[in-house]
């Protein structure tokens, strides 16, 4: 599919995260007005409340964008989400015969600050890339047991807490908690000392299901993708995760962008997972390609210094699909809601500069890594910013997902000092 081209000008850059064939979904506000639906265009946001209240956009009897959340156009399912997309580009696309009335009600991004696009009701975040269970599992068992021997066969996953989930922007506090060092007997209540990101894709599920999906099924039910960073204390993660998994290491903050990518845009993208290195049970089997060609990067930017690149990876890396986990959660019976978030898992490529996380980026903090400025890291340090990007690259246009981003806060005074 070629660019869509529309009267906003700045939509039709080749390098413009958000053109006509893209139209995310976010909340927004402009000083201190109440925070709105919007939906980005170039460097504009078209505040879909105010297209709304004008007639521009009648999608349902009821109003959908009376809300600053997108939850309620989520639960309209595919057939309302398909009309909206036609009506914003029939708006907007080039020679639009409404330019007149939708200009108005566009804002500059830049005057914009920008919320969390939808209520999350649950969030789980899974383990479902190869090569970072891999590069994770040689670290903490040796590369013997590496992958654990359910791995191969289903997504493995956690539940998470929705009340940390964060827009993009959101500073990010080191947390305190309990850690054992390998040279000490007795465990010591301290901030963590290896704080640490996770590059990931989440993807949200736009209708509710109660009862087990096939996989096919997961797919129409997933309303579109966003940025994700699971920031982890690999501290407390290592003295806690035995034998139930991930709990305080992952409560501080899960960072989101602000953009939903819909589903639709998205789609002339699609590719295969990798091939299966054991057949999968029958629930579990793909039907067409679930995963999506996106390329990613991840910039640490410390205080007052240029920011290095440290990992460019692909989304196309997952060994399982959005659509599988979604149909493996579903299959005891947990009803799934609108605004469920889903983490894919940290997205690692094979190779050392492709690795999704500063724990398999240092090994473990065996061998740090050189900035640009020649400052080392094996951790994220205090003042860091730490940014996501991703896009899919169409010819002449790409599909991005702006940003994802948060700045590491110094730890607080001891919480429980007499
Ligand atoms: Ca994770």
């Amino acid at each position: 599919m070629p660019l869509m081209k529309s009267w906003i000008d700045s939509a039709n850059d080749p390098a413009c995260d958000f053109p006509l064939n893209n139209l995310p979904c976010g909340v927004f506000s402009v000083d201190d007005e109440d925070p709105r639906c919007g939906v980005a265009i170039g460097d504009q946001i078209l505040d879909m409340t105010a297209a709304e209240e004008a007639g521009l956009v009648a999608l349902t009897d009821a109003p959908l964008f009376a809300d600053p959340w997108w939850n309620d156009l989520m639960e309209q399912g595919p057939a309302v989400w398909a009309a909206m997309r036609a009506r914003l580009t029939a708006l907007l696309e080039e020679g639009a015969a409404e330019r007149e009335a939708v200009a108005p009600l566009l804002v500059p991004m830049s005057e914009a600050t920008l919320h969390l696009p939808f209520a999350v009701s649950e969030y789980t975040d899974f383990y479902a890339g190869r090569h970072h269970a891999h590069n994770v599992g040689c670290m903490f068992r040796g590369p013997e047991n590496a992958l654990p021997p359910n791995w191969l066969h289903m997504p493995i996953g956690y539940n998470g807490r929705a009340s940390s989930v964060c827009v993009s922007g959101t500073p990010i506090r080191r947390p305190w908690g309990q850690l054992k060092s390998p040279d000490h007997d007795a465990p010591a209540f301290l901030p963590s000392r290896r704080f640490d990101f996770e590059l990931e894709i989440g993807a949200i599920v736009g209708t509710p299901s109660d009862g087990p999906l096939t996989v096919k099924q997961a797919d129409a039910h997933l309303f579109g993708y966003v940025l994700l960073n699971d920031w982890s204390a690999r501290d407390i993660q290592a003295w806690e995760y035995q034998p139930l998994g991930p709990f305080q290491a992952k409560a501080t903050a899960t960072s989101i962008s602000p953009w939903i990518v819909m589903k639709a845009a998205l789609d002339p993208f699609r590719i295969d997972t990798p091939p299966r290195e054991v057949p999968l049970l029958d629930h579990l089997k793909d039907d067409g390609p679930g995963l999506y060609n996106i390329a990613l990067r991840a910039t640490l930017t410390p205080a007052g210094q240029p920011g290095t690149t440290i990992t460019r990876t692909n989304y196309g890396e997952m060994y399982y699909s959005a659509p599988q986990q979604l149909a493996h959660h579903a299959t005891a019976g947990s009803p799934m809601n609108v605004g469920d978030l889903l983490g894919s898992g940290t997205i690692s490529g094979p190779t050392g500069p492709e690795r999704g996380s500063m724990l398999e980026l240092s090994w473990g903090g065996q061998e740090p890594l050189t900035l640009d400025s020649g400052d080392t890291r094996s951790f994220l340090l205090d003042g860091d910013v730490l940014t996501l990007e991703g896009h899919a690259q169409g010819d002449g246009y790409r599909i991005g997902f702006g940003r994802c981003s948060g700045e590491i806060l110094p730890a607080l005074d001891d919480p429980f000092a007499g």
